[in-house]
């Protein structure tokens, strides 16, 4: 999530920038205590009462240490007691509070495996405006039944499990999330479901991914969902089960949602390589509120309200969370600063969509049409918590900038291999978090051009691209660029005929009758100054 940049969900979408909640939020420098700390796997285990609105059980947290230490520092929000925490199976005593439990040693750990089981419950922070604040959400069904959802982007997995809050540190051998709720309730979580066991009037649902998972797409979500299925074959051919949790008064509607994102995968996967989680599963569940990129179990609460995109139904929630499997899930930002990557490269695969679909000119088209603030900068700054570095433009802008580097690539073949070759590499995907310093380089590199100046231009300021047309003889005009120092390509038009020229600072003189218009297409954000 946060928001998907469509004209249409621009304005609603400002307003509800503007009353996100500002109190809770994740990353931000790392601590040195959890800087020696290598997330390896989360058990979450906990009994959900919706009647009493509280969870009880277990996190056990199993990490690897590379320096002997006497304090272990988790993070987890102040809503809970904690009763007891054992350090290798030992009792230790610990302090908890200001959403940190600190373990101290009775002697010192030394480096190497540890495991961290901590025993708590209480009532977890209640959302307000999910997903635009997070916390848990408790409501009813129209039939009596309960739904439990979490959303915890900003927030972070610490509003409920003790773990290392942090977007640079994923456990890399996944999570098992083992939640027990009434027996008439379903739960809905990342990865393969395990088994489903019965006692009493209790359920329990063991969930289990095997793969790294974002920190706050660890969550479960509780309802009376009927389970509708269909079988995907990934662009390798592998067989994947596709899997919809579904409100069963909407069970009718979810044979042709899942055609859908059957048709949006196979879109994604032209453009990015095969579905990051093959082996596990696509999974998507209906929520009350409106959407989170949740991991394999992707949240929807768009209402099956489908727009035209080609003459074919389209659904913008469900296609931006999915773009989100690869830009933010797979391929992940080690710094909330660098957010733009999850999002505004997520929202440019959303328009390669419409390129797919309703062809070039439409995509032209939605470019001409993006808006966005501008006034500050994408990325701002260094070691951010989420609300730090959240903004707006991570969307639009970030997506745009995309849109401009296809166009300076020139070459669709190479810009669309490089696009694949970044979210494909094992370097820059999975347990390996990426910067945008990485993208720079990778796109660098591949274009053979030194790229600097228009990431320096994009992203880190708010300056437009300045090109000057100046009136030079009776039928000869110059073109010049005065703030870019590398030379780029530019759609010139003069008399009804476009060429693409390279313009630098030197400029170039074109002959026309009438002044000629520079970049028609809108590939550059940009102020044309034409001068006599
Ligand atoms: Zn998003």
């Amino acid at each position: 999530m946060r928001k998907i940049f469509t004209l249409l969900a621009l304005l609603a979408a400002s307003q509800l920038y503007a009353q996100k909640q500002k109190t809770l939020t994740s990353g931000g420098p790392l601590k040195p205590e959890q800087a020696i700390m290598d997330i390896r796997h989360y058990t979450i285990a906990l009994n959900v009462d919706p009647a009493q609105k509280s969870i009880d059980g277990y996190t056990t947290v199993d990490m690897i240490m590379s320096k002997p230490t006497k304090v272990i520092l988790l993070d987890l929000l102040d809503s809970f007691k904690v009763s007891k925490i054992l350090v290798n199976s030992k009792p230790q005593v610990f302090d908890y509070k200001n959403n940190m439990l600190t373990i101290n040693m009775d002697k010192e750990l030394p480096a190497g495996k540890a495991s961290v089981q901590v025993f708590y419950g209480g009532k977890p922070h209640v959302a307000r405006r999910p997903p635009w604040d997070d916390g848990f959400i408790w409501k009813t069904d129209s039939l009596g039944h309960p739904i439990v959802e979490i959303t915890a982007e900003a927030a972070g997995g610490k509003l409920y499990f003790p773990c290392k809050d942090s977007p640079s540190d994923e456990p890399n051998e996944g999570v098992d999330l083992i939640i027990t709720v009434p027996k008439d309730l379903v739960v809905a979580g990342p990865g393969l479901m395990i088994n489903k066991t019965t006692k009493d009037d209790k359920a329990t649902f063991h969930w289990k991914t095997n793969y790294t998972i974002n920190n706050y797409s660890i969550v479960f979500d509780v309802a009376d969902y009927a389970v509708v299925t269909r079988t995907y074959t990934s662009v390798l051919g592998r067989k994947v089960p596709m899997v919809f949790y579904v409100w069963k008064y909407h069970e009718n509607k979810a044979a042709y949602h899942l055609q859908l994102l059957e048709k949006f995968a196979h879109e994604q996967e032209k453009y990015l390589g095969e579905y990051p989680w093959a082996k596990e599963k696509i999974g998507i569940v209906e929520t009350t509120h409106l959407g989170m990129e949740h991991e394999m179990m992707n949240a929807y609460g768009a209402k099956f309200k489908y727009t035209k995109v080609g003459g074919e139904d389209y659904d913008d929630l469900m296609h931006h969370e999915f773009s989100h499997e690869w830009w933010g899930n797979k391929v992940t930002a080690k710094d909330w600063a660098d957010y733009w990557i999850h999002e505004g490269i997520g929202t440019y695969a959303d328009a390669l969509y419409i390129k797919e679909v309703a062809g070039e000119q439409a995509y032209i088209d939605h470019f001409k049409r993006t808006r966005f603030g501008n006034k500050i900068p994408v990325v701002l700054g260094k070691d951010l918590d989420e609300e730090a570095a959240y903004n707006q433009d991570i969307y639009g802008k970030g997506s745009f900038f995309m849109h401009t580097l296809r166009y300076v690539f020139g070459d669709d073949s190479l810009f669309f291999r490089t696009l694949k070759g970044f979210v494909t590499s094992p370097k820059y995907t999975y347990d390996n978090m990426v910067t945008t310093a990485d993208v720079q380089q990778y796109f660098s590199e591949k274009s053979g051009k030194d790229l600097k100046p228009l990431f320096d231009m994009y992203i880190y300021s708010v300056n437009l691209l300045n090109v000057r047309v100046k009136k030079q003889g009776d039928d000869t005009y110059l073109v010049q660029l005065q703030n870019m120092s590398m030379p780029l390509p530019m759609e010139i038009t003069t008399d009804g005929v476009t060429k693409r020229l390279i313009v630098d600072t030197k400029g170039i003189t074109v002959t026309s009758k009438t002044p000629p218009v520079v970049d028609a297409n809108n590939y550059y954000l940009k102020n044309a100054i034409v001068t006599d």
